[in-house]
């Protein structure tokens, strides 16, 4: 096919543009054939390009060599025509497209390239592709309506949030991509120095020690729209590289870093055409644990209740509860009456280990049967209404009591994780109902927006694989100054996962929505002991701390200010504001759940001369 070039022709509008006050213009489209059909004489057009489709029409009797031409034009084949806008008749309007009111007459084509065949058109709302070949073929998949939506609206929101911190006078700075490792606890990707054989930089799991670099250096107040990249184990909707909004200020309280996420946030919302209530509620993590059973608590459903008062003692030792630990209720609105085997399958919502840890009864009948007083106590403390559904939640009774602790403080945080293994198991099972039943209480539907900083989170978390203490934030977190002397004594008992380290709570914050976690921050430790101490707590002697953190720990001696911040992801929160049902439809060139690029077909072995170069040897 002969092709034509662009030459110095310019476009006048986008095929989205035109409306019936544009009737009588000579204007200039450009795009990808959407759609092509053939009436004999008439050919019709509808173009295609970001902003939209216009319908052209190649009339045979004007101009039979053009009509000729345009016969073997073919799906997504690019064409630039100039031609008359002209309104449609009453009974070819088509109310559906933005355009419908207007057609195109061609006076003049440029066929400028021609397309194979492609797997899927881009124009065929209704096709289902298959994912795999969406992404093998991005730069198609990318030509789809919804994709557009979706990139602009990533755009619109990403310029909100850049021009309302600009506005509050953060600067926007770039860090470094290849540095060396930032712990936020995933494994690191690694880039082999050839300078340095041997040598590897990390990419970074955020920019966090840079950030608070910044700080030191007297920034005040730093933002970046920031690639983190993390090596974890795969998950359903994860991305290996992902992008977050990071900041951080000198000399902030946490209400300081609140007010301007969520003024940011408002302003990203309010780009997508939504209002959100402000100031966001807060909870302590503590709370949160009791009431939701989960530290991104969900809060369109109802909190779980602690009903244990409501029972006489023989009342729980005849449904073998263990009693020292907590009871509770979670009520579920609307279910309506359950049949007996609807309420069998809500066992396969435990697993085995789950099982172990709780037991739940969701036969209120047989329970008031049993125990009227009791029951309605029950309903009246959770505020239950006629065809919610009610479940109790407790511990099994053991058949032998553990031996009590000789240290009452030991015995006391014993007894604090075990209540946690509830409260969490049944934040569990909470979630699990609220699933199950979201078609029936119908809180998951609409645009409830329910916001939620939820904050005092342990500083540390036991990890029973290593046997050790680990960070549950990131270890540059501060501490509540109350508690230095916990992390003292704490520091002594390393490997007892009764230690006092696991009461101390941090400086550090998330913010949730509807029970997703959307970014998390702390103010940080800015004097050196502290730091020091903290690494001494997560278990690195002095020499690794030197090896590891060396220059950060010197750094932090030369007039460190107060500092905080936060980081939020962006991906997630465009994909909510996009109601899009995955990260990979906010996202140009995503990765797939297996950390592989389909269309660049990455990662892929490299030759042996570059392995060479770099001094690497892979086994085969
Ligand atoms: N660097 C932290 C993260 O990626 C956020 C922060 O503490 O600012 O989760």
């Amino acid at each position: 096919m002969q092709l034509d070039f662009l030459g110095d022709l310019k476009r006048t509008h986008r095929c989205g543009d035109l409306r019936a006050s544009d009737a009588g213009a000579t204007i200039t489209l450009m795009g990808w054939v959407n759609r092509r059909r053939d009436h004999g004489n008439l050919i019709f057009i509808d173009l295609r390009d970001r902003s939209g489709i216009t319908q052209i029409v190649f009339d045979k009797e004007r101009n039979p060599e053009m009509h000729a031409r345009v016969e073997s034009v073919r799906n997504e084949y690019v064409l630039a025509v100039t031609g008359k806008v002209e309104p449609r008749s009453e009974h070819t309007r088509n109310p559906k497209m933005d355009t419908g009111d207007i057609e195109i007459i061609a006076v003049e084509l440029k066929l400028l390239n021609e397309s194979k065949v492609p797997p899927f058109f881009p124009g065929d709302a209704n096709v289902n592709v298959n994912e795999e070949v969406r992404l093998k073929y991005r730069y198609l998949d990318l030509r789809r309506p919804e994709m557009h939506a979706n990139i602009e609206m990533r755009h619109r929101v990403t310029l909100a949030i850049r021009n309302y911190l600009a506005g509050q006078e953060f600067y926007e700075i770039e860090t470094p991509i290849m540095t060396r490792s930032t712990p936020e606890g995933a494994r690191d990707y690694l880039v082999p120095s050839r300078v340095h054989p041997g040598e590897f930089y990390a990419l970074p799991q955020s920019p966090q020690i840079f950030k608070q670099l910044l700080m030191i250096g007297g920034l005040d107040r730093y933002f970046q729209i920031a690639r983190c990249f993390r090596d974890e184990d795969l998950r359903a909707d994860r991305q290996p590289e992902f992008t977050q909004i990071d900041l951080e200020l000198a000399f902030p309280t946490e209400e300081t870093i609140h007010d301007v996420v969520e003024g940011f946030l408002d302003a990203a919302f309010t780009a997508a055409g939504h209002t959100i209530a402000r100031p966001f509620p807060q909870m302590p993590y503590d709370e949160a644990i009791r009431l939701y059973g989960i530290d991104k608590p969900d809060l369109r459903l109802p909190a779980m209740t602690d009903v244990k008062a409501a029972f006489p003692p023989d009342a729980l030792a005849a449904l073998s509860i263990d009693a020292s630990l907590p009871v509770v209720v979670i009520r579920t609105p609307k279910v309506g009456e359950l049949s007996r085997k609807e309420r069998d399958e809500h066992r396969i919502l435990l697993s085995e280990k789950q099982g172990k840890v709780i037991k739940f009864l969701d036969d209120f009948k047989r329970l008031e049967k049993s125990w009227p007083e009791a029951i309605a106590k029950v309903c009246e403390l959770c505020g239950a209404e006629e065809g919610d559904l009610l479940v109790l939640v407790a511990a099994p009774k053991k058949a032998d009591e553990t031996a009590a602790a000789h240290d009452e403080a030991a015995a006391k945080r014993r007894h604090q994780r075990d209540s946690f293994a509830v409260y969490t198991n049944a934040g569990q099972l909470r979630l699990a109902l609220a699933q199950r039943y979201a078609a029936r209480h119908k809180a998951f539907e609409g645009k409830d927006f329910k916001f939620l900083w939820v904050t005092d989170f342990p500083s540390f978390e036991w990890d029973e694989q290593s046997s050790t203490w680990t960070f549950a934030h990131h270890p540059f977190t501060s501490l509540h100054e109350e508690h230095m002397e916990l992390l003292n004594e704490g520091v002594k008992a390393l490997h007892d996962p009764n230690s006092a380290l696991g009461a101390i709570r941090a400086r550090a914050y998330d913010v949730v929505l509807n029970g997703t976690e959307l970014g998390s921050g702390s103010i940080r430790i800015h004097q050196q002991e502290v730091q020091a101490k903290i690494f001494e707590a997560l278990g690195m002697d002095e020499d690794e701390q030197k090896l590891r953190f060396g220059f950060f720990l010197e750094a932090l001696q030369y007039g460190t200010p107060p500092h905080g911040g936060i980081a939020l992801g962006l991906d997630r929160i465009v994909m909510i504001l996009a109601g899009a049902p995955s990260l990979r439809e906010v996202i140009a060139f995503p990765k797939t759940a297996a950390a592989t690029d389909l269309m660049m077909e990455a990662p892929t072995p490299v030759s042996d001369l570059q392995l060479k170069e770099l001094n690497i040897g892979v086994k085969k």
